[in-house]
């Protein structure tokens, strides 16, 4: 027989059956009830709807499985793994870089416990949370002064609005971009207070156009790694120590947002070294791009402005917590000991291209062990994050037999989760960006996934 409305039983019903105790014993009352409730409002509203039901749905043992289920997300935590085998290296929507293990302990340690962030033990009295990793990055770069905030977003902004509020910010039109999400370069200047001159026509800029926009009203000359977006052909740009000639001739600032940036040397990326030395007054980048430290702005210049961005009241808003400090100051440190290999994004990004074939092979065989039918690919993989996007990663994965939607979104759907791409009808995964000794897991994660399709 099928359920009718008046069948639907009462709430205080369902709390005397058996299961209900357990329920309650779990979770909190109200959570409870309000699960209860939702479940048997939404079978009223489908047999409103006219929907046939068969009358175990609405029976109490049904209902609390229902409602337990429902309250899964009070059990789960907020994120959920993912193994990235994508290929690329700086995935923002996987959470950029994996932190180096050592960064996480200090993250964690940082986290759990009382520290010095802004006590000065030797002296007694209050220090800065800026002098746990300053120091570290101006031995690293060779910058006078660094400052550490939020994000690289954080970081441009907080620049234009200490140092050219109010006054005039030449740019190129070529670099007025938009870089994933909603960070666009005219947003952010006008966000800042400064105001935005536009020199140069979108695929050419040159030096003398920057001369000729320079008045007594500029506080600043901004140069902006154009990230994903590139131009070929007839295009021209201007190199940095000629931008930073014409500024000081002009008695005006030369900023550079370098986006990912690259503290040591990586594929044709100038390093924050080179660019300083070129004659930028501060440059800018992220801390969880090709850095691979957790998320942060970099602040990088001269020992006078960052004073300024220091002093500012928008730094208060900007400032990065505990937690970054403590990861930022260890991922720079590794970088200082020589043991940058330590850092995953680097390790992805130097991973010898023999190597990666030969854990690919493994992975195949693996797979094979599991009863999963798979063929080891070349694939090219990417650095991501807006850094080299022109150098495409040569690497090597295997690509799974079967109807690849599916496949992938079972992928998806598993535990953990596996993000591959799909490539020629197929759903391939890229060895590049595994953590070391993820291999297992995602071996299993697939044979789960593809049996769970037979
Ligand atoms: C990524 C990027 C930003 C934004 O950095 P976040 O750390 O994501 O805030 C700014 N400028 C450039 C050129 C970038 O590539």
């Amino acid at each position: 027989m099928s359920l009718r409305p008046r069948d639907l039983p009462a709430l205080h019903r369902v709390l005397q059956h058996p299961d209900a105790a357990p329920l309650l014993a779990e979770f909190p009352k109200a959570l409870a009830h309000d699960a209860l409730r939702q479940e048997l409002s939404a079978l009223r509203g489908r047999l409103e709807a006219g929907e046939s039901l068969e009358e175990q749905e609405a029976e109490p043992a049904v209902l609390i499985g229902r409602a337990r289920d429902a309250l899964g997300w009070l059990e789960r935590p907020a994120l959920r793994g993912v193994i990235n085998a994508t290929g690329v290296v700086v995935h923002t929507n996987l959470g950029r870089a994996p932190l180096a293990t050592t960064a996480a302990e200090a993250a964690r340690a940082a986290a759990e416990r009382y520290v010095d962030l802004e006590y000065d033990l030797a002296e007694g009295r209050r220090g800065s949370r800026q002098d746990h990793v300053e120091p570290l990055l101006r031995r690293l770069t060779g910058a006078e002064a660094a400052l550490v905030v939020n994000n690289n977003a954080a970081a441009v902004l907080l620049v234009l609005a200490a140092l050219a509020r109010g006054r005039e910010v030449v740019i190129s039109r070529g670099e007025l971009v938009e870089i994933g999400g909603s960070f666009r370069i005219p947003d952010v200047l006008r966000e800042s207070g400064a105001i935005l001159v536009e020199v140069g026509t979108t695929n050419r800029t040159h030096l003398r156009d920057y001369e000729g926009a320079t008045t007594p009203e500029t506080a600043a000359l901004l140069r902006v790694h154009p990230s994903n977006f590139r131009q070929t052909g007839f295009t021209a740009r201007v190199q940095g120590e000629d931008l930073a000639r014409v500024a000081h001739a002009a008695g005006v600032l030369f900023l550079e947002d370098l986006g990912s940036g690259a503290l040591t040397s990586i594929g044709d990326e100038p390093t924050v070294g080179e660019v300083l030395a070129s004659g930028a007054d501060l440059v800018t980048l992220s801390g969880d791009k090709l850095v691979g430290g957790p998320q942060a702005g970099i602040i990088l210049g001269r020992r006078d402005l960052v004073a300024r961005l220091r002093g500012a009241p928008l730094y208060r808003a900007l400032r990065p917590d505990k937690m970054t400090v403590a990861a930022l100051a260890e991922t720079v440190r590794l970088y200082l000991r020589g043991e940058q290999l330590a850092v995953p994004v680097a390790a992805m990004l130097f991973a010898d291209p023999a190597a990666l074939r030969r854990r690919a092979q493994r992975l195949r065989r693996r797979l094979v062990a599991l009863g999963v039918g798979s063929d080891l690919v070349p694939l090219e993989g990417r650095a991501g994050g807006g850094a080299l996007p022109e150098s495409p990663l040569p690497s090597f994965g295997v690509a799974l037999q079967g109807a690849p939607d599916a496949l992938h979104e079972r992928l998806r759907l598993g535990d953990p989760a596996v993000i591959g791409r799909i490539e020629d009808d197929r759903v391939v995964l890229d060895v590049r960006t595994l953590l070391p000794r993820e291999d297992e897991a995602l071996a299993r994660a697939v044979a789960d996934a593809v049996r769970a399709g037979v």
